[in-house]
């Protein structure tokens, strides 16, 4: 392979045919390039939709709920609608709530954080690190990671099989893994976890964006995602799902919006009764643009259907995987094999490469921005690429040298929604 690891000036890039999407960029050191944007799982490009949408609303924004003025009734009500419309995108039951967040990473630690007193939490070692570390005050049984769908079905069951029964249980696992694109078996878990009496929560940050998803199909408890990888732009997300651990929890933030009644005790303290809806959790002025952005894209992604969707991805992911079987340093990385189902996101190693200087090289020479490090899963990154999961790795440390065992990997991820 002939990739020079120099820098090369970024302005003599050429187009490519792309998977994703071209954009055209300004250089920070003046001119600009058109690249293939490939770190879809990082952050999908918005759709023009979105922006379409969010562009007819900006000039009548307001702040939500408490203004009797025209511009707040009209926030007011398509902050709500999105509520209806991130339900129905994800057949949600009646009875579940659409808590408003800033991410799934928010999502999942408001969840940890409304979990009930002695709860145990069970989650693979392969989770991203929004999944992996947010139940900090629970009591956490981390599983090995599996080498096929129905090891970690097995894996899940032999560790539910063994805990105390009484108390209250949590899984949560993700749908589509954001290092090697792989579906995981929502549903299989989602019942092994309630014949043992646990409840589970998906995290659907890679999956939400790339296949359609049935709360009540999956029987999933809760659900979390990001809009920003559903081709909305940054700052909103959505934990749907039951309501009851919800609303008997404190609010995650205090503040108005969360509080329907506030008033001074004879003893000089503060009395408060929260609201019980999933405004409880959504203490502030809220994201409005955000989360009509998320409506917008669910919406979009609706209409465009998912069958397309899928369809279209699945030639974009063979088309990749054929080319990258063709160059023989390649290594792809997979935990449940060449055969699983898998969303858009594809990483890999190239024997002999720096994965940070191969990387650097694609955007510079070939004008394709991809990813590199552990993709903030590091136990699942270091045991693909057979490194010690119990080394701690970091972002961007230090590279193998050519010839040893590459500690980092390269990621490219793309979508068909846009
Ligand atoms: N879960 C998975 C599977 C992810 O890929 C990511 C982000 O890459 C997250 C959770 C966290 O998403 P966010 O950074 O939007 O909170």
């Amino acid at each position: 392979m002939s990739v020079s690891t120099a820098a090369a000036d970024q302005s003599v890039c050429s187009p490519l045919p792309v998977l994703g999407r071209d954009v055209t960029v300004p250089l920070v050191t003046g001119g600009e390039v058109t690249y293939a944007a490939l770190d879809y799982a990082a952050s999908a490009p918005a759709l023009q939709r979105v922006w379409d949408d969010v562009a007819a609303y900006a000039p009548y924004y307001g702040s939500v709920h408490r203004g009797a003025g025209y511009l707040s009734q009209l926030s007011t009500d398509l902050f709500e609608n999105s509520r209806v419309t991130v339900a129905e995108f994800l057949d949600c039951r009646p009875e579940d709530q659409v808590v408003f967040t800033r991410s799934t990473t928010d999502s999942l630690n408001l969840l940890a954080a409304a979990l009930p007193a002695d709860c145990q939490v069970f989650v693979f070692e392969t989770e991203h690190h929004a999944s992996l570390l947010p139940w900090k005050d629970a009591r956490v049984t981390y599983l090995n990671a599996p080498r096929t769908p129905a090891q970690a079905v097995e894996t899940l069951e032999r560790a539910l099989a063994d805990r105390d029964p009484h108390g209250p249980a949590l899984v949560c696992v993700t749908g589509a893994s954001n290092v090697t694109g792989e579906l995981w078996p929502v549903r299989e878990l989602a019942a092994a976890a309630h014949a043992h009496g646990a409840r589970i929560v998906l995290d659907a940050a890679q999956l939400a964006p790339h296949h359609p998803l049935s709360v009540r199909e999956l029987d999933v408890d809760w659900v979390a995602f990001s809009g920003h990888k559903l081709y909305a732009p940054f700052g909103s997300g959505v934990l749907a799902g039951r309501a009851d651990w919800l609303q008997d929890a404190e609010p995650y933030l205090a503040g108005g919006g969360a509080s329907k009644k506030v008033a001074r005790r004879a003893d000089g303290g503060v009395d408060v009764e929260w609201h019980t809806t999933a405004a409880r959790h959504e203490a502030g002025s809220p994201n409005v643009i955000g989360v009509y952005s998320i409506a917008s894209a669910c919406k979009a992604l609706t209409e465009a259907g998912f069958d397309a969707l899928v369809e279209r991805e699945r030639h974009l992911i063979a088309t990749v995987r054929e080319g990258l079987a063709e160059v023989p340093e390649v290594k792809v990385l997979s935990l449940f094999g060449d055969d699983a189902p898998r969303v858009g996101v594809i990483s890999f190693v190239v024997e002999g490469w720096n994965s940070s200087h191969f990387a650097a090289a694609l955007s510079a020479e070939y004008g394709i921005g991809v990813r590199d490090g552990l993709f903030c899963a590091h136990p699942l990154v270091r045991t693909l690429l057979g490194s010690d999961p119990q080394q701690i790795g970091e972002c961007g440390a230090p590279e193998a040298e050519p010839g040893e065992k590459s500690l980092n990997a390269i990621r490219v991820s793309f979508g068909a929604g846009t």
